[in-house]
């Protein structure tokens, strides 16, 4: 109930807030259980209310995959939507993948040795690899197994948690769409997503499939590759992955430059070209001309066998 959410919050008190975002404040709590939660408490506003809402809630607390943040259980009383969710200890991969880089004065990407993010976790080759075929199976699952499907709708670095063992789960699955469209960090009025990740055919159509999940995710790959953000001082990654490919000389020179120096002793070249090469088919243009979430899982499963 809301005053037990309440109570395991400390009254959501302030040094329980672990973050914020588009739906509202996120507190860490601690259920009579003994299971750490995360309770997301929605602001006033920040979404659509209603039965639809609650719906909607109920199918979501009924999907469960390996790869998927758990929805442990929802709470509507006193005019709150609390979330609970199961609590992921070592934070969302752009925390992680953060720690690597750093921003010299002369506003040129330094390096600042090698990265740990919040919890100090350094992210080599092999990590990021089981990273993304985690987070892949977890919205293939969505795709295609999901009763019924999931369209994710809101894929980014933010949205992929790690658990104690660095387990890949993505988090916030087909919330979006509840979402207002005054909530920060959304797009405009129909078309919802994260600058910087979202599907520019979905943008100018208006028409949303799962590919435009796998676009997202390409976007992410290619986060795990450079630890860059996906618009960085004006740049957008995509553009800038690109251009390094395009160059196509010999020894990928291009390409190693857009390479976070951090997994550079450590990753197989070999699979990371073939790792760039299919986030740049995640990303194309045209929707049809990109891989399934399925087609990504096993292509991510043939890299990590041959990697190791
Ligand atoms: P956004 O709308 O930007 O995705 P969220 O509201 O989903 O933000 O979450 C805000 C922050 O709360 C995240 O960046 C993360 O640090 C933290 N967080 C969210 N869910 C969990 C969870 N299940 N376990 C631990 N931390 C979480």
């Amino acid at each position: 109930s809301y005053d037990e959410l309440k109570k395991c919050t400390n009254n959501f008190s302030e040094s329980n807030e672990i973050g914020s975002g588009g739906y509202g404040k996120v507190y860490r709590g601690m259920v009579p259980s003994g299971q750490v939660v995360a309770i997301k408490k929605a602001q006033q506003g920040s979404t659509q209310g209603g039965l639809e809402f609650k719906t909607e809630i109920e199918l979501l607390s009924r999907v469960h995959h390996k790869n998927l943040v758990g929805l442990v259980g929802f709470c509507f009383e006193q005019g709150e939507q609390l979330l609970v969710y199961e609590f992921m200890p070592n934070g969302t991969l752009r925390e992680s993948l953060s720690g690597c880089l750093d921003f010299g004065s002369d506003g040129f990407f330094g390096w600042k040795g090698i990265g740990g993010g919040k919890s100090g976790i350094h992210l080599d080759w092999k990590r990021r690899l089981r990273i993304a075929l985690g987070s892949a199976r977890g919205l293939a699952y969505l795709h295609e197994l999901a009763n019924p499907p999931i369209i994710h709708r809101d894929v980014k670095s933010t949205n992929i948690l790690l658990d104690e063992n660095l387990t890949a789960k993505v988090a916030d699955f087909g919330l979006s769409k509840l979402v207002s469209d005054s909530a920060k960090g959304h797009v405009s009025t129909q078309v919802k997503g994260t600058l910087g990740y979202l599907d520019p055919e979905y943008y100018m159509t208006q028409q949303l499939t799962e590919k435009s999940d796998v676009y997202s995710f390409g976007v992410v790959m290619l986060e795990l590759v450079s630890a860059r953000q996906p618009i960085e001082k004006g740049k957008y990654i995509v553009r800038e992955v690109r251009m390094a490919m395009d160059k196509n000389d010999e020894d990928q020179y291009g390409l190693r430059e857009m390479m976070d120096p951090s997994i550079k002793s450590l990753a197989n070249l070999t699979g990371f070209g073939r790792f760039v090469e299919l986030a740049i088919r995640c990303v194309e243009e045209s929707a049809s001309h990109r891989p399934t979430m399925s087609d990504v899982v096993k292509a991510l499963e043939t890299i990590l066998q041959n990697d190791g």
